[in-house]
């Protein structure tokens, strides 16, 4: 009898919890549904037309933007991060393929794009800037746009507000330091923007981010009296040669991407954005990172799709900051 006593009072608890739970779970969901109609202004700011249209440069059809996102072995670095086993030893094999980055990876793109004739964007992490500034200037020296990627690459959206603002100024100090000049650019890390993030990059000024998956096209955003471009993720080689989570797979990953599927992918979507060029202003914007695509195969993917679009008229291969610029 008291036994069942007890197993009554446990269960009575039980369906408390989960009934709580349960509750927590529709309130949760509620706001949620209603987040993306009353709270995306108040987080964002106010989307405004851009100049686009009206600056678009005679005789082109669509703007490729090539951007690498550029870290080197920066999380391997962090406590806690893949950089190390669960017991706090050094893993080295995730080491030294995040090595490759600056090592291998991003003097086989320079050379690619130097052989194309053509510029890129390179956000980079501020540490990655400080351990490695003759890359930097190897960019730069070879025309292209450094922009910043943070600090530390670390996932704004799970600091306190202090800790982003703090890693957003170190990565633009850092970055700039190495550069001699502002950079224009912001992409978050792993695209973990935040309100108190999105303010820090309004209040430095920075012209462009590019963090949001909403749109082929830039759109400005005002907020705090303040307006920024927003230039849209489009294609990401992480997903493409990777596919490493169900998100990739959703987006058009390829699974176990072969050279010449990836390259089918990126000329297809150039395709299709040529044939809608004919009535407006196009932009492909590839989100890459050099460790992924500076393998050699994967360069060689990419080497075939620039020489596709290349092969088309009124096709512009330039920075995100030249873009951005048409925007406001
Ligand atoms: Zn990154």
């Amino acid at each position: 009898m008291r036994k069942y006593s007890v197993l009554c009072i446990i269960d009575t608890v039980r369906q408390a919890l989960v009934g709580g739970k349960a509750r927590v779970a529709v309130t949760e969901s509620a706001r949620r549904k209603r987040w993306h109609r009353d709270d995306w202004a108040s987080t964002f700011g106010v989307e405004k037309e851009t100049k686009l249209e009206e600056n678009w440069p005679a005789g082109t059809r669509v703007a490729v933007v090539l951007s690498f996102d550029t870290q080197g072995d920066v999380d391997a670095a962090i406590p806690g991060t893949t950089g190390t086993w669960k017991n706090g030893a050094v893993n080295f094999a995730d080491l030294t393929q995040r090595q490759y980055d600056i090592r291998c990876g991003v003097p086989r793109i320079l050379e690619l794009l130097a052989e194309h004739g053509v510029k890129a964007t390179f956000p980079i992490c501020g540490i990655t800037a400080e351990w490695y500034p003759e890359t930097v200037r190897e960019i730069q020296a070879a025309g292209h746009e450094v922009a910043v990627h943070g600090h530390w690459h670390l996932l704004f959206n799970t600091l306190a507000p202090e800790e982003q603002r703090r890693d957003i100024e170190d990565g633009t100090k850092a970055v700039a330091d190495a550069l001699g000049e502002q950079p224009k650019g912001f992409v978050s890390p792993v695209f973990s923007t935040t309100s108190d993030s999105f303010d820090k990059m309004l209040e430095l000024g920075y012209l462009w981010n590019s963090d949001f998956d909403n749109d082929d096209l830039p759109y400005l955003l005002e907020k705090n009296g303040k307006t920024i471009v927003q230039l849209p993720v489009g294609l990401n080689d992480w997903d493409l040669w990777l596919m490493q989570d169900a998100l990739g797979a959703r987006m058009g990953g390829v699974p176990y991407a072969s050279p010449s599927n990836v390259t089918d992918v990126l000329t297809s979507q150039f395709d299709q954005l040529y044939k809608e060029s004919a009535r407006e202003p196009r932009i492909f914007h590839y989100t890459l990172h050099p460790k992924i695509t500076g393998r050699p195969y994967r360069a060689w993917s990419l080497g075939k799709f620039i020489e596709h679009a290349k092969s088309h008229d009124g096709v512009w291969f330039c920075t995100a900051s030249d873009v951005a610029k048409l925007c406001v």
